[in-house]
């Protein structure tokens, strides 16, 4: 087992509003014993404090601007005025480039969030920083993550209508997509969309290789529908005043 100082390194990168060269520290993979992963694919690590969600935010220490390897590689002239007025001009100098407390990387993110909705990033894009940001919650028993969730599978129902998906995440197919958009309305409470988004996965049957998506997408069906019974039944009783 690597020890902390070696299981991270240090990552160049520049800073896509102004330019400046800085160093961001990003996790090795051969550091990370996994240790189990929730049904939105939420992954936890033997060390959580060598999650890669809490390194995957660079932020310019210069201007401020935070981004990530999914951010398109040029902003606009009218996204850069926007950046300069909105962030770089309220930054006062600081490093967010070395290791991360949890506190750090929700700060991380928010700040890519806020450059990513400035910058018209694409809705793929937006949507995986809500999730993860609801994670770090999730690691830290934080009620902010139910507004993150809600937040991101606004995001992924856009990217799946705009069919964006493949830009933020390299792996995202439509079915795993499709999956973590009923996954997500079961988390937020809305289960009749997570059980519409659900059945189209299912209606993929015979016509994917991703098998595993097929059965989870029935588990968690399975769920939402017993979840929306329930709900529907605690309506239905009257409430008693003492
Ligand atoms: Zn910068």
């Amino acid at each position: 087992m690597m020890d902390h100082a070696s299981a991270l390194y240090d990552k160049k990168c520049s800073c896509l509003h102004c330019g400046t060269a800085f160093t961001t520290k990003r996790v090795r993979s051969g550091a990370l014993a996994m240790l189990k992963r929730d049904s939105d694919f939420c992954t936890y690590y033997k060390e959580q404090s060598l999650n890669p969600i809490r390194y995957t935010v660079a932020v310019c220490p210069q201007c401020g601007f935070a981004f990530t390897d999914q951010f398109a590689p040029r902003l606009s002239p009218a996204h850069k005025k926007l950046v300069a007025e909105r962030i770089a001009a309220k930054w006062t100098r600081k490093d967010l480039g070395a290791e991360r407390s949890p506190a750090e990387a929700i700060a991380a993110y928010k700040l890519a969030i806020y450059a990513a909705e400035l910058t018209g990033q694409a809705h793929s894009v937006k949507a995986g920083l809500y999730l993860r940001l609801a994670w770090l919650y999730r690691f830290e028993g934080d009620a902010e993550e139910q507004r993150c969730l809600q937040q991101a599978v606004d995001e992924y129902e856009q990217s799946y209508i705009h069919s964006d998906y493949a830009l933020g995440d390299k792996d995202m197919s439509e079915v795993r997509l499709l999956y973590l958009i009923g996954e997500l309305m079961r988390r937020v409470g809305k289960y009749d969309k997570a059980i519409h988004y659900f059945s189209k996965v299912l209606a993929f049957r015979g016509r994917t290789i991703e098998t595993g998506m097929l059965q989870m997408a029935q588990d968690q069906w399975a769920q939402a529908r017993d979840e929306h019974k329930r709900q529907q039944q605690k309506r239905e009783q009257p409430t008693t005043v003492d």
